[in-house]
């Protein structure tokens, strides 16, 4: 089912007494069985619109399409959407089964299944995400993820064209988490539903969207597939909320950029100040310096994680430090343990003062 979002605006409160102008007008399109994550920092309004398309708010102007049909003053009840929340609100009192089965349960007669149809798409949900055998139990006899799959197969069983998901995994450990946004991906493609979720967790974002809606101040800045938006992205916001960044400012003269005794070409660069920025893994390290680049850092930190190994890099040239993330090989070949000197080659550099973004790429050492 696809979802078009026309110049939905919403503010909170009334004239004269604190007005919050929680979204803009906003314009977004939603294709059918796209899985998309609505992604910003807390207060810049995922949680508003989401809850616009659900019909639990009203917007002050704009229109919500489901496919065709027009559902902007629609009841929630009637829109045919699931939901997932962050605290699993599964009923503490009912059995698992029962969980899954409640909305069947409770429709009006002539629309009810029978007792064999509803038993066998309980069961079959269940099943898709693997607690047949725990059916019989409550909610308080099972883990935090077990719960929130519960939640996944009831807010599924009444075939619902559209899934909103409110920060469906925000209490959840790292490892659980994971876990589920493979649940997640794995009933979507199966079922073919459309889904909405919130998050302000980057990582999950991009690990799970077909594409990310990143937002800012009730703005939306970005939309994109998450390795476009990773790689192209629109403004320095989306940048900076996407990951780690470094920052390299200086005086930029014939092509050459200085700070202190830092010195890095930068070919097609106007004269004048200019601040670029770069990511972990866009810095490349040797022992060396060359003609392009003369950035020599100290290593103040290690910390392994995973594949990689983060360094936090330090010079009396650079305001904040440095973070640096390189293969566990690199690390040992460069012997990169705290105190070393080595010298920086940025891979790629990103420029937002320029009219738009643009994106250099040094010839770097090898
Ligand atoms: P997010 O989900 O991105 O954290 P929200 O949509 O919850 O953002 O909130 C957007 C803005 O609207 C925030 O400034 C928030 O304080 C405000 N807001 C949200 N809900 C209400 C409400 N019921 N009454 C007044 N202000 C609200």
């Amino acid at each position: 089912m696809s979802i078009r979002i026309a110049n939905i605006a919403k503010t909170y409160g009334r004239p004269g007494r604190g007005r919050t102008r929680a979204l803009e007008p906003i314009d977004l399109d939603i294709h059918d069985g796209e899985l998309i994550g609505l992604l910003g920092p807390s207060g810049s309004g995922k949680t508003t619109l989401l809850r616009i398309v659900a019909g639990l708010e009203q917007a002050d102007s704009g229109t919500i399409h489901f496919a065709e049909r027009d559902v902007t003053n629609v009841h929630v009840r009637d829109r045919r959407i699931g939901f997932v929340f962050q605290h699993y609100a599964l009923f503490r009192h009912m059995s698992v089964y029962d969980n899954v089965a409640f909305g069947l349960n409770a429709l009006p007669r002539r629309e009810r299944p029978s007792s064999a149809e509803i038993r066998s798409r309980v069961m079959q949900l269940l099943e898709m995400v693997r607690l047949q055998a725990f059916a019989e139990r409550f909610p308080a006899q099972l883990s935090g993820g077990q719960q929130q799959r519960v939640a996944l197969a009831r807010a599924l069983a009444l075939k619902p064209d559209v899934l909103l998901l409110d920060e469906p995994f925000g209490a959840l450990d790292a490892k659980v988490r994971q876990e589920l946004r493979r649940w997640l991906r794995h009933l979507h493609e199966e079922l073919h539903f459309t889904s909405l979720f919130v998050t302000h967790d980057q990582e999950e974002a991009l690990e799970l969207s077909d594409r990310v809606v990143v937002m800012s101040d009730g703005r939306i800045e970005q939309v994109d597939t998450p390795d476009a938006l990773y790689r192209q992205p629109a403004n320095r916001f989306v940048f900076e909320f996407l990951g780690d960044v470094n920052r390299l400012e200086g005086d930029v003269r014939d092509e050459t950029l200085t700070c202190g005794e830092a010195r890095l070409a930068v070919p097609g660069m106007p004269d004048g100040r200019h601040e670029l920025l770069l990511r972990p893994h866009e810095i490349h390290l040797s022992e060396r310096d060359d003609a392009r680049a003369h950035l020599p850092v100290s290593v103040s930190a290690v910390v392994p994680v995973g594949a990689e190994v983060r360094l936090e890099l330090e010079a009396d040239w650079l305001g904040e430090p440095w973070l640096a993330s390189v293969g566990h090989e690199t690390f040992e070949r460069l012997d990169a343990k705290r105190g070393k000197r080595l010298f920086a080659h940025p891979v790629r550099l990103h420029r937002f003062d320029a009219e738009r973004p643009q994106t250099l790429s040094p010839v770097c050492a090898s």
